[in-house]
């Protein structure tokens, strides 16, 4: 069965050309003009994308499947049009041994509906300091590492995962936090935490632990990855870390860079998520950081809850917010339509060849003759309200709802099969 994706624009190699997308079953057999197949989609008008790719997404499965599960949280990326998440390991099991990870990788498999790359812990129970076997984690499919909701406390305890970690040629993505700075906070120091009176967060907790990292990852050699930098000093120590030769890399979060602490219009838990909304002085640095590639990739941190975990005050709720299914609309609309911060090739390349060629991912983030049928289809024309009844997440915390946004996804392709089409239940 061939399928023909005809007149669209198409993202490739770092720039947008009119082109037609041939599918030969799994795989892309041809880009060009005038290409013909047996089914033909038509793309007048539309953005033909490598399907994106986000290395950090929180699937709650197995555990806490009221939140999110596999398959509710693959229907979402499909709808938000990626192909590829990086799922972290803040299960319950956590997936630390080689027999729990050969299971959490096969149950992704099966249920997923996008390629779903499993993380393993960096430490046992993500709070314990045991190291688990990387070499059997990796055997069973582990991708990287990550105790993302929780920092490492222990700098020695970090030390030895790095060396392990870099024995088995494996990532460190880290949640940078220090508990005794994080102190219980729930906004960040400053504007919010006044107005609402609500306990604050240094952004000591995060600078101080990326720092002691950074010096770490000189010493041992492993490929580092910042998980959701969020203040100015996080991206100055990257920028220094980078040009000392130091293997580090980091993503941002679209929330980050989308509202400030100033955007809280009350104590709202659909605004509290962790790292924090921080200042417009550490949002205007994370901008500059990734037009100068200091800031590699663009990833969601999708934290899905339920509606009770998410209302009354911020001081109970829960941390996290959902971004599978609102990240390239609302980052088009702001970034390239409206504010005209980023080139759309940019805002491409930090969603799908950028995090692929980061995580050395074969074949995601790039479309090509012979690669994986992986791919988005977005409508940039066209207004759209975004509705929590639209919502293909168990989870609808987020404060995007009710924005008025372009990027629409039209359809998401994996493996040359269809995962999402605008407008299908
Ligand atoms: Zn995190």
């Amino acid at each position: 069965m061939t399928t023909v994706i005809k007149n669209g624009t198409v993202y490739q190699n770092g720039h947008l050309i009119k082109a037609d997308v041939l599918i030969d079953g799994q795989k892309i057999k041809a880009i060009g003009t005038d290409l013909e197949g047996e089914e033909t989609i038509d793309a007048s008008g539309m953005i033909v994308s490598p399907g994106l790719v986000d290395v950090h997404v929180h699937y709650r499965d197995p555990g806490q499947t009221y939140k999110e599960d596999i398959k509710t949280g693959s229907q979402a990326a499909a709808r938000g049009g990626f192909t590829t998440v990086g799922a972290m390991p803040n299960v319950t099991p956590v997936p630390n041994t080689a027999e729990l990870m050969e299971k959490m990788v096969r149950e992704n498999q099966k249920k997923g509906l996008v390629h779903i790359l499993q993380y393993g812990p960096v430490t046992k129970d993500e709070t314990t300091d045991i190291i688990p076997d990387y070499a059997e984690l990796k055997k069973a499919g582990a991708f990287a590492l990550s105790n993302d909701g929780h920092g490492v406390q222990s700098a020695q305890t970090m030390y030895l995962a790095m060396q392990k970690a870099k024995e088995n040629n494996l990532i460190i993505a880290a949640h940078a936090q220090d508990d005794s700075l994080f102190n219980k906070g729930i906004v960040n120091e400053g504007i919010a935490a006044e107005k609402l009176d609500l306990p604050p967060v240094t952004e000591l907790a995060e600078t101080t632990q990326i720092a002691r990292d950074l010096l770490l990852a000189q010493k041992t050699g492993v490929h580092y990855h910042i998980c959701h930098v969020s203040t100015k000093t996080g991206v100055e120590l990257v920028r220094l870390a980078k040009a000392r030769g130091i293997k580090v890399t980091c993503e941002v979060a679209p929330h980050h860079i989308l509202l400030t602490d100033s955007d809280i219009p009350e104590d709202d838990p659909y605004f509290k998520m962790n790292p924090p909304l921080r200042s417009k002085e550490d949002q205007a640095a994370l901008l500059v950081g990734m037009l100068d590639g200091t800031i590699d990739l663009i990833a969601t941190d999708h934290a899905p809850h339920a509606k009770a975990e998410k209302q009354g005050s911020m001081r109970e709720a829960a941390f996290g917010i959902t971004g599978s299914e609102t990240a390239f609309s609302t980052l088009y609309t702001k970034f390239v339509k409206e504010e005209k911060v980023f080139t759309l090739e940019q805002l491409l390349s930090l969603l799908t060849d950028k995090p692929a060629t980061v995580f050395g991912i074969k074949s995601a983030g790039l479309l090509a003759p012979g690669e994986n049928a992986d791919i988005a289809i977005f409508d940039i024309e066209h207004q759209k309200e975004i509705k929590e009844e639209d919502f293909k997440s168990k989870g609808v915390n987020t404060p995007f709802t009710g924005q008025k946004v372009y990027g629409e996804t039209v359809m998401t392709f994996v493996d040359g099969k269809v995962v999402y089409q605008r407008g299908t239940k």
